[in-house]
């Protein structure tokens, strides 16, 4: 049976046609139920009044009482008039102004009543005015004053212009309240709500839109938070246990050891840090188990997650399976076969790339050896994923830098194979643990969180555009040393809209500081053919050039260790994240490594809030945390191709970590009690379930 809150909006009394097509366009509000989940996002206190004398345009919205000691209307050009009113209380006068509604003023309000106002102080010239406050007569307000926290909707200039603003949203919720009143449906069973003292799911939906303390409203909010991260868990770690249960994995026996002993002892000329030791150690508990392998494998950039993952794919090789790793880029795909053809040479093991300019000529061979089991390491881009690559026995696959692949993608590498292949993600991008959690909360996660030894911290510098011929300076110190620099821009071309650093511009300035022939630059983008791109790439690594000039597409995984500074243009275009990537290019050999971000003389706040987080850490998890904070969950980088489908009105993911251990912790006490949740009293969570999970894709299955 459908639920009266499935209803249309349209039928709500007050709302008709043309307010639901708003709704829907502006406001994503399509049912009943999409307002009555249309949370305020702040309450004002409206028992607090503020006096005149200390109004200042740094204050949110607030509230003043008063009288009108006068109205002024007066002409603004092309038949438009504005309204003047003076309002005072006891310490000072305030210009109130409307431009609008102006007849509707003036035939209701007087100078004889007093008035409550609520409206954001603004500066105008050297004066503070408030323009279109809420206005009401003060006798009128007590009355209607149930309780003072006033809720504040969100609202955008369109539905402003057609009258919809936060007072009528809040008008409207009180008719949707009172029509669906003891018909919600109650979603947490009350055993839970018992034991973890929450309240009513109904009750809390009228706190939340007609608050009437400050408790309570906490109250609600906890009950709707708890609801929100206690289902996203549930859900995770249900697909995480019927998947243990229900998949067989390939086991992998270490008595087969040969290829990873020999590659260990003969190749590697460093010994692995603890941490690459302790997540081999993991892996290899998981390749053992029976069980199939989904194992997230988080590492700072440099880390050596690369290492990690050509010795579990020699794992595979020795216990007769053939392994694929697939990279985001043409380069790094290179860049692999590169690094891991040198660890392997000599060794009994085959080793070939495939990706989008691998030559039709060249294919057929690779398929067939594919297909024959000849080939026993296959590594690539997403080419790997077309339907003509058909492997014999594919036992292992890695993934790197994953959060730029697709779900959908995902599925079809799992597809190639009766049995799923154990799966090895691996990801630079350090994510937050709450955020972890919810993401990927059903993958196990290993993380390397040490550097190998030697390494020098790299130091940041902000450095703003009037001072480039002193960064140039720096730059020629260093090439002088034989070290190598990059330099990153946002853009290949000029954009009309933007003023941001280019690279082509770039080029050209940079061959003018940095002359033939005591100079060489390479170029390296995104329009470039790939071949040119390789060219390029090669000169670089083999130091023919000394200046790499590039947009980031050498943000992931190129490994120069002799390259020591890279310099980032109009730095505040790129996120936080995007910018600890790209210094994680450098630093990677025993030299002092530099990171310079290169700024417009003026920066946004946010912008220059980004800068400072750079320079001041180089803690990859502490900079996702921030990243989290001054973006929110909804922004980060990669979010939707990792299936991030939860769709969050109330938790949130920067702030409430504690609870989503919590609910997690209880998610995972109900499951061991009833996994399948066929208890009686669990006969609402499975529900509910089912209904979460109507729309989404069963990414539990791919990734
Ligand atoms: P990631 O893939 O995590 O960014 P890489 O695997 O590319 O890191 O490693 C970065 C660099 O460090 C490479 O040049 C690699 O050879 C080197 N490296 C990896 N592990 C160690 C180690 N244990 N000791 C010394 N150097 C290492
Ligand atoms: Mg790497």
């Amino acid at each position: 049976m459908r639920s009266i809150l499935d209803s249309d909006i349209t039928y709500l009394p007050g709302v008709g046609p043309k307010r639901a097509k708003l709704f829907r366009e502006e406001l994503n509000i399509n049912t009943y139920k999409d307002l009555l989940y249309y949370f305020p996002y702040r309450y004002i206190d409206r028992s607090k009044f503020y006096d005149i004398q200390d109004l200042d345009k740094d204050l949110p919205y607030i509230q003043i009482k008063g009288r009108f000691i006068q109205f002024e209307l007066s002409s603004v050009g092309k038949g438009k008039k504005k309204l003047t009113g003076y309002f005072a209380d006891n310490t000072g006068v305030v210009e109130i102004v409307w431009f609008q509604g102006i007849n509707w003023i003036k035939d209701s309000v007087n100078t004889l009543n007093e008035y409550v106002l609520f409206g954001k102080p603004k500066s105008f010239g050297n004066k503070i005015n408030i323009v279109h406050p809420d206005i009401e007569e003060y006798n009128k307000w007590q009355k209607q004053l149930a309780n003072s926290l006033y809720p504040q909707y969100s609202t955008t200039e369109k539905t402003k212009q057609n009258y919809i603003n936060s007072k009528v949203i809040q008008k409207l919720c009180d008719t949707l309240i009172k029509t669906v009143k003891s018909k919600i449906p109650e979603t947490l069973p009350p055993y839970i709500r018992e034991k973890y003292k929450l309240k009513g799911l109904e009750e809390s939906l009228v706190q939340i839109h007609f608050p009437s303390g400050v408790t309570e409203l906490n109250a609600a909010q906890y009950r709707i938070k708890f609801e929100e991260l206690f289902y996203i868990q549930l859900n995770i770690q249900q697909i995480k246990s019927n998947r243990k249960q229900s998949t067989t994995g390939f086991i992998f026996d270490k008595s087969k050891d040969k290829l990873v002993k020999e590659c260990f002892f003969k190749k590697i000329p460093f010994s692995l840090t603890g941490a690459q030791t302790r997540v081999l150690r993991e892996i290899r508990q998981d390749l053992e188990s029976g069980r199939q392998m989904n194992r997230l494998l988080q590492g700072d950039v440099g880390s050596g997650k690369t290492l990690v993952a050509l010795l579990t794919m020699l794992i595979a090789v020795d216990n007769g399976y053939q392994t694929c790793i697939m990279a985001p880029t043409e380069i790094l795909a290179r860049q692999h076969f590169r690094s891991i053809s040198k660890f392997l040479e000599g060794l009994d093991v085959t080793v070939n790339i495939l990706t989008g300019s691998t030559k039709k000529k060249d294919r057929p061979k690779i398929h067939e050896t594919l297909r024959s089991g000849e080939l026993n390491i296959l590594i690539g881009t997403h080419a790997l994923i077309e339907d003509s690559v058909e492997f014999k026995n594919l036992g292992l696959v890695i993934i790197d830098e994953q959060h730029r692949f697709g779900v959908a993608q995902r599925a079809k590498l799992w597809e190639k194979n009766l049995s799923p292949p154990h799966i090895l993600i691996m990801t630079a991008t350090p994510i937050p643990r709450t955020l972890a959690m919810t993401l990927y909360g059903d993958l196990d996660v290993s993380v390397i969180d040490e550097l190998p030894p030697g390494r020098t911290p790299i130091i940041t510098k902000h450095f703003k555009d009037s001072n480039r011929l002193q960064v140039f300076g720096f730059m020629k110190k260093q090439i002088a040393l034989g070290r190598q620099v990059y330099v990153v821009y946002p853009l290949i071309s000029e954009s009309e809209n933007m003023d941001y650093k280019f690279l082509e511009d770039g080029v050209e300035g940079i061959s003018r500081a940095f002359p033939i022939p005591e100079y060489q630059i390479s170029v390296v983008h995104g329009r470039m053919k790939s071949a040119d791109k390789e060219f390029s790439m090669k000169m670089f690594i083999d130091k023919n050039t000394q200046i790499m000039i590039a947009t980031t597409v050498i943000e992931v995984g190129v490994d120069v260790p002799n390259a020591t500074v890279m310099v980032i243009e109009s730095a505040e275009r790129f996120g936080l994240s995007q910018l600890h990537q790209l210094r994680g290019r450098v630093g990677r050999g025993s030299e002092q490594s530099y990171c310079i971000l290169m700024t417009g003389d003026k920066l946004p706040e946010n912008g220059y809030h980004r800068i400072m987080t750079m320079v001041n850490t180089n803690d990859g998890f502490e900079i996702a945390e921030a990243d989290l904070k001054l973006r929110g969950p909804g922004d980060l980088e990669g979010k939707q191709q990792s299936g991030f489908a939860y769709d969050l009105k109330m938790a949130n993911l920067s702030q409430d970590g504690q609870l989503i251990q919590y609910v997690k912790d209880i998610a995972s006490n109900i499951l061991d009690e009833d996994p399948n949740l066929d208890m009686d009293k669990n006969l609402v969570l499975k529900n509910e379930l089912k209904e979460m999970n109507k729309n989404r894709v069963d990414y539990g299955q791919i990734s």
